[in-house]
Formats: structure tokens, C-alpha cells, sequence
């Protein structure tokens, strides 16, 4: 039976599981082991970082390939998914949801980095709802020290937060109302985020444009060329199905 390794930690790649289990393939799914109470796929489950590049390669022989479903800012590994793949001859495949795209009339503000981020949404508004996740969020104290912030997080991050910040611990999916009531209460003036894409993260996009509200977008880290790539999880099935048939 061909054994894939899935370099999860993302919606996607919990359903590409629950897809290739559901084929009869032998899955394990990776997780970094960043929340203490991760929502966890079907199939086989590992948790903790491999070590580095070697690490990973190391554990490849036991694997006929890697599906990295990772999250698009999650660079490093997917930049050690691709050295160890390659050390060890192992196939790669890349599963990436599609980025946002901004329609025309949207007022979304496009910036490099979180630092950037920080500093545009201040230039914005008063009160910022930041959602770029616990490890990013330190990055954002300088430039919003003193707006009345709304940060929302799965769980807490490390650093003390500024006291006119309130942090909302909390896991989505989120719909819209939710999202628009959110919002509303906090009177948010400009919203911050990462080009997660995808629709799971959708309903705060759309709550700010109903609302007229500023979107401050960072965009994805560059990734490495020539990785084989898909954008949704029926290809990336087709793709272990093939190779599946092939080695089988
Ligand atoms: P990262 O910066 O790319 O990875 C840092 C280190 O964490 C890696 O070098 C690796 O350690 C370990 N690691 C990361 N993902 C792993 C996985 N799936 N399985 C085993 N080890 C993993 O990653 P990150 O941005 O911290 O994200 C960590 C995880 O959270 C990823 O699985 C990602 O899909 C998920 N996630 C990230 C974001 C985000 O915005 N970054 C959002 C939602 C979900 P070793 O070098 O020791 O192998």
C-alpha cells in the first residue's frame, strides 16, 4: 500500500485525509503540535516538529510521497518539504488554496510584511481587528500600542499585550452574521490579515466591505519554483491516486 505523508495543519488538508482514507490509502497526516487541543485529521496522526531539513528526509523512507497542505505562511516547512523530497527522491506535491484577489472597488491595501501591516492599518484607523494569528501578533505592538485593538487568536500568544487591546480567543469558521456583529460591536474601523484565501476565512472580508471598512493585506511569502502544484483536493487525490496505480 502506498504510504503518504501530509504536511497538514489546514482545513484542506484534514479533507484531503478524510479523502484518501475513505481510497483505502495508508495517510498519516503531520501536524507542528502549535495548539495544545489541534483538530485532528482521520487516518494516522504524528505531532512535533521533524528537525530540519535531515529530519524530515530521514523520516521520508518510510513514505512513497509527500502532499505539503500546509498553510501558505507556513514557509519553513514547506521550504524543508522541498529540500528533503528532493535529497531522498521522494514526489512532492504542493496543495495551495488560491489567494485572495481584490475586486475592483475594494478597499484593500496590499503590504509586504506584518511590520507594514502594522504601520498602514495605524495610518487607517483607531481600532484595528487584527487577525494574523498568535505568532505574528507581537509584531503589531510598536506601530498599535495605543488603538483600541481586537485580536483574535486560537490561543494565547506569549507576549503582554497593550492594555487598550482586547484579545478574543477563539477557533472559527465564522459566518458572516457573526463576523458583521463582531465588528459592529467593537466599532472596528480597519481590519488586518494575511491572504489566507480560500472560504473558511471569507466571512471578515465580506463583513468589512459591507461595512466600508479598510482591509489591510499581507502578502504570501514567495515560494520555491517548480513544486509540482494544485488548488484544490481533488486534484491533489488525483495526483496519489496516480501515483498509487503506478507503484502499485
Ligand atoms: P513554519 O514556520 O513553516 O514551520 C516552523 C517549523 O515548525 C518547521 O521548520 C517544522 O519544524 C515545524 N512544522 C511546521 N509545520 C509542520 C507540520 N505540518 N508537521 C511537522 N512539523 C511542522 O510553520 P508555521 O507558520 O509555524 O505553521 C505551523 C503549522 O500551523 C503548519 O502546519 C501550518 O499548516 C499551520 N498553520 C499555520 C498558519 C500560519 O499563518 N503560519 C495558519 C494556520 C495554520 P522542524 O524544522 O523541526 O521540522
Amino acid at each position: 500500500m502506498t504510504s503518504v505523508l501530509l504536511l497538514g495543519g489546514t482545513a484542506e488538508a484534514r479533507a484531503l485525509a478524510e479523502l484518501l482514507v475513505t481510497d483505502g490509502l495508508d495517510v498519516t497526516s503531520s501536524l507542528a503540535g502549535r495548539v495544545t487541543d489541534p483538530r485532528l485529521p482521520v487516518g494516522d496522526v504524528r505531532i512535533g516538529g521533524f528537525g530540519g531539513i535531515e529530519g524530515l528526509r530521514a523520516e521520508l523512507a518510510d513514505y512513497a510521497a509527500v502532499v505539503d497542505a500546509t498553510h501558505p505562511f507556513a514557509r519553513n516547512i514547506s521550504a524543508n518539504a522541498v529540500a528533503a523530497c528532493a535529497a531522498a527522491g521522494v514526489p512532492l506535491l504542493r496543495l495551495e488554496r488560491p489567494g485572495w484577489a481584490a475586486r475592483s472597488g475594494d478597499l484593500w491595501h496590499w503590504v509586504d510584511c506584518h511590520e507594514d501591516a502594522a504601520g498602514t492599518a495605524a495610518r487607517l484607523g483607531r481600532r484595528p481587528f487584527l487577525t494574523v494569528g498568535r505568532q505574528e501578533i507581537h509584531r503589531f505592538i510598536p506601530a498599535l500600542y495605543d488603538h483600541a485593538v481586537l485580536a483574535r487568536v486560537v490561543q494565547a500568544p506569549q507576549t503582554p499585550l497593550p492594555q487598550t487591546w482586547r484579545l478574543l480567543m477563539s477557533r472559527g469558521p465564522y459566518a458572516l452574521p457573526e463576523e458583521l456583529r463582531l465588528m459592529r460591536d467593537h466599532h472596528t474601523d480597519v481590519l488586518v490579515t494575511k491572504d489566507s484565501g480560500g472560504e473558511h476565512t471569507w466571512p471578515k472580508m465580506a463583513a468589512a466591505e459591507s461595512m466600508g471598512v479598510p482591509v489591510v493585506v499581507v502578502r504570501r511569502p514567495a515560494r520555491a519554483q517548480g513544486v509540482p502544484t494544485v488548488h484544490d483536493i481533488t486534484e491533489a487525490a488525483v495526483w496519489v491516486r496516480d501515483l498509487a496505480g503506478a507503484s502499485g
